[in-house]
């Protein structure tokens, strides 16, 4: 069964610092996902407070934010089949160290906070996530 799905995607501080947007959006392409919006900002803050809400209790909260908020990111809506999970295994781990080679976190990722990109983890948090960066 088919399932066209769309997944908001960021590529943190620590990586656009870097320049390595165009060598992270070309393992987006490579795997035939489609950049359907795509924005470079930075946020406050309290706005990164709020995306990363579900993150509240956790210890690494207050670190996560600001570094989040710390410099600009490229927010993206990706498009393809089974994108969501497709995304995620390409991100690989969320710690770098732990990353298989050949994904983006075991390329790019520096460390557990400053692992180079976000993705959705499903498809409620998906749309929640692409609403929020994209309301038009
Ligand atoms: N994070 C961290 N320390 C931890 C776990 C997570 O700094 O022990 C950060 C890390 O940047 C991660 C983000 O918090 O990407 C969100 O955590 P989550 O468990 O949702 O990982 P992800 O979905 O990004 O793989
Ligand atoms: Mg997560």
């Amino acid at each position: 069964m088919s399932s066209l799905e769309k997944t908001l995607s960021i590529i943190k501080p620590d990586a656009v610092e870097r320049n390595l947007t165009k060598n992270i959006q070309e393992y987006f392409l490579k795997n035939n996902f489609k950049i359907l919006k795509e924005k470079k900002i930075q946020i406050t803050k309290d706005e990164a407070a709020e995306f990363y809400k579900v993150h509240q209790t956790k210890p690494f909260y207050d670190r996560l934010c600001n570094y989040l908020a710390s410099g600009p990111i490229i927010v993206m809506v990706l498009e393809g089949e089974s994108v969501i999970k497709a995304n995620r295994d390409l991100m690989g781990s969320t710690d770098p160290s732990k990353a298989k080679k050949g994904t983006i976190r075991g390329e790019y990722g520096i460390s557990i906070d400053k692992n180079s990109v976000h993705g959705s983890d499903s498809a409620e948090n998906a749309e929640k996530e692409i609403n929020f960066f994209f309301k038009n």
